[in-house]
């Protein structure tokens, strides 16, 4: 049959429109794209030759900027050895170097040798949602080996986002997340509710309750706690209590339940610490970092196990990505994680942190009236939470009119922009951002 819509390979927006499914769109009525030519620094240049300040980092990616000179050239290295090649029977220096790196600088890399909760062994998958299935089935396989059939089921926080292939979606947000569109088919998991503390909020034990009372409900069948530490990213864009999270991982030693910590928005350094788990002083038994692992190069996530979980699991760990251990991404990740440790973190992203609070601030005056419902940052992460959901068609554009890049969701605009933004850029990227809210508010 005749394709009812002959489309025109010449203009790539159009054929784009016609073909190319993009995240969360529908292949009738997409929303618009804008075409982009290159990227450099913290500047996105369309093919129309506009110019943005990058206000996503690529969603949590490009920690660096784009097009970093050092980055670029470790690829280059790599790719004259070898862009790829299996990870079965096979190994290569960058994914040792990787590991080594990994496993030095993740929560509980300064325990002694031969403590069971030192982080020891290291997974590398090929994206986050992969990394997060890894990590459940790694909870499952440990459980069943040592002997407890019954702890099968996972346990999560409300308004929590780890992914969307099949059982990374079952842990997202049952309201917020797919769980409507697949009711009856998607794995049946537990939720307790969001944590009710917000970071910089008085500590109230009693928000532990509702866990106390799953665990004691539901412990013997509970295989691991899944969450992302201190800051929820996608599902809301939430900062909670660190001692939530040290609640939890108290009790997850009681309930003989495995803590999986999925940092793989808030891993390497957003939120102030090079880990979120950082702020509560918790060694999670499985760790899940992604995103800006490869500075935002490539799609490259990673499994982290404690000796107890990895040496627990008898006989093999069941996973294996065709494109595991990419060396590409590994040699890329390696000159990422050697910048982040040259530069001085905490320095960068407070400064980052101050100045988002600073520009952000004037937008609270707008919660009285309604519009607005809270403005929050936390390390590098500026939220703007609306009362009703964003028109995104008109508030994209009215953004890139701009000259910003910032893409919301739902009711949230949010800004994470790369740790190399200088001050002017930032305060500009916050003021447009600003004025943005502001017409915003008014339209309603
Ligand atoms: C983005 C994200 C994932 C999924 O990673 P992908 O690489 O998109 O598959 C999982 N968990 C968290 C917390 C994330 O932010």
């Amino acid at each position: 049959m005749m394709n009812p819509h002959p489309s025109d390979t010449h203009d790539p927006i159009r054929w784009d429109r016609e073909h190319l499914w993009h995240p969360y769109t529908s292949a009738i009525a997409p929303l618009p794209v804008y075409g982009v030519q290159r990227c450099s620094g913290v500047r996105i240049e369309l093919e129309d030759g506009r110019q943005l300040i990058d206000g996503m980092s690529s969603w949590w990616c490009a920690v660096h900027g784009y097009n970093h000179p050092r980055l670029n050239a470790a690829v280059e290295r790599q790719l004259a050895e070898m862009s790829h090649v299996m990870f079965g029977g096979l190994t290569h220096r960058p994914a040792v170097e990787l590991g080594q790196k990994l496993l030095a600088m993740v929560p509980g890399s300064k325990l002694s040798d031969g403590d069971p909760q030192k982080p020891e062994f290291v997974f590398f998958a090929d994206s986050g949602s992969v990394a997060v299935e890894v990590a459940m089935k790694m909870a499952l396989q440990w459980q069943q080996a040592q002997g407890y059939l019954q702890k099968r089921e996972f346990i999560t926080i409300r308004g929590g986002y780890h992914g969307d292939t099949w059982h990374a979606m079952s842990v997202c947000d049952p309201e917020g997340g797919m769980h409507a569109l697949w009711q009856g088919r998607l794995a049946v998991q537990h939720f307790v509710p969001r944590p009710p503390v917000a970071f910089h909020d008085a500590w109230d034990p009693e928000a532990l309750q509702p866990v106390r009372e799953a665990f004691e409900q539901l412990g013997d069948r509970l295989a691991g706690f899944i969450l992302e530490p201190v800051v929820q990213g996608a599902g809301g864009m939430w900062f909670y209590h660190p001692e939530y999270l040290r609640g939890v991982a108290q009790l997850c030693r009681e309930y003989g339940v495995l803590l999986v910590a999925d940092e793989i928005a808030t891993g390497f350094g957003r939120t102030g610490r090079l880990f979120a788990c950082e702020w509560a002083g918790v060694v999670p038994d499985i760790l899940c970092v992604g995103k800006a692992l490869t500075g935002g190069y490539m799609t490259m996530a990673a499994v982290v196990a404690t000796a107890r979980v990895a040496r627990g699991i008898d006989g093999p760990f069941m996973h294996g990505p065709t494109f595991m251990g990419n060396p590409l991404a590994c040699a890329v990740a390696n000159e990422s994680l050697a910048m982040l440790a040259e530069m001085n973190l905490p320095e960068r992203i407070g400064r980052i942190e101050a100045i988002l609070t600073e520009e952000l601030a004037p937008l609270r005056e707008l919660i009285p009236a309604g519009a607005v419902r809270d403005v929050r940052t936390l390390g590098a992460i500026g939220v703007v939470e609306m009362a009703r959901p964003v028109e995104m068609a008109r508030i994209q554009a009215a953004f890139v009119e701009e000259g910003i890049w910032i893409r919301p969701f739902g009711r949230l605009i949010y800004t994470m922009p790369p740790y190399v933004i200088g001050e002017e850029d930032l305060r500009a990227l916050c003021r447009a951002l600003t004025r943005v809210v502001r017409a915003e508010a008014e339209c309603r």
